[in-house]
């Protein structure tokens, strides 16, 4: 979905399809596509026709095979090293039209049902689950207190966030339309992931570091990666503004 000039405003997307025969031509960039570098195909968005002053409009879904000709796949390397996003470069690319997901510019509606998905799925609250399993660990059989009280708070909130998810994945499977409960699991699951490293680093004190013990490898893994949580699948102040308009505040 993304691209360089295109990221929450994503209906400003430019990657154009132009029909010819027996499929599209396809031009354009897109950016922080993850994993595109190990993936057998990609689901993109392009725009199929221009409609001036209307930009949710003429745009339309396709499975890419990333190894086509005219396709060019460059690394983008994260802060803590590794290879996660690419950028693709995409030249006189040729998409067949049979590879087109659903109806000619019905792109936008389906990238939202889609991003529900992302947005409330167990992916959005379980980033640090490992850091919490190393706490739990840590804290063993007496926990002391402050310790107790600070595991039992992050444990009975993963429990809510579990719960709201299911509730999520419900109003997906009747059909219903769930973008405001959406943008408030991811909202919350991210302040959740956010948190443990923060709890982590006040309760025990240890310094993340690659070299040190599981929880301390961990923790400098994660303290790298946390502050992507609240942009990926939609920013922290995207959502908020979903979550207002969803209840009729702006
Ligand atoms: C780990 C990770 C994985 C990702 N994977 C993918 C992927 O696989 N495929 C893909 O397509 N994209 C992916 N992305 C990109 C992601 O969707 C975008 O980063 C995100 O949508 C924000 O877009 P942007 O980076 O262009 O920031 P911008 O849209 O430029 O936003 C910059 C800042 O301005 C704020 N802002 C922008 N507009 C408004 C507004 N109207 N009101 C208030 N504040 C505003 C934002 O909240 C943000 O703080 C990934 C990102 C991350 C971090």
């Amino acid at each position: 979905m993304s691209e360089p000039d295109s990221g929450s405003d994503l209906a400003s997307i430019r990657t154009r399809a132009e029909r010819v025969d027996g499929g599209y031509r396809v031009n354009g960039t897109k950016v922080w596509t993850s994993n595109a570098h190990r993936s057998g195909y990609m689901i993109a968005l392009f725009r199929t026709r221009v409609v001036p002053e209307k930009k949710h409009e003429g745009l339309s879904q396709f499975l890419v095979d990333p190894k086509s000709p005219g396709i060019t796949i460059r690394p983008v390397i994260e802060l803590s090293g590794s290879h996660h996003f690419n950028e693709v470069v995409f030249e006189d690319a040729f998409v067949p039209e049979d590879m087109r997901v659903g109806e000619e510019g019905a792109g936008w509606k389906q990238v939202g049902a889609e991003l529900a998905f992302e947005r409330s799925g167990p992916e959005r609250y379980l980033s640090c689950l490992a850091l919490l399993g190393e706490l739990i660990r840590e804290a063993s059989t007496d926990p002391g207190e402050r310790m107790a009280v600070a595991i039992g708070r992050l444990v009975a909130h993963l429990a809510t966030l579990r719960q709201m998810s299911l509730a999520v994945a419900g109003m997906l499977e009747r059909g219903e339309n769930p973008n405001l409960e959406a943008a408030l699991v991811k909202d919350l699951g991210t302040n959740f992931e956010q948190e443990i490293p923060e709890v982590v680093h006040a309760l025990l004190g240890c310094e993340p570091t690659a070299a040190g013990s599981d929880l301390q490898q961990v923790q400098a893994y994660l303290v790298q990666k946390a502050p992507s949580f609240s942009l990926r699948g939609g920013t922290r102040e995207i959502l908020r503004g979903i979550i207002a308009r969803g209840l009729g505040l702006r």
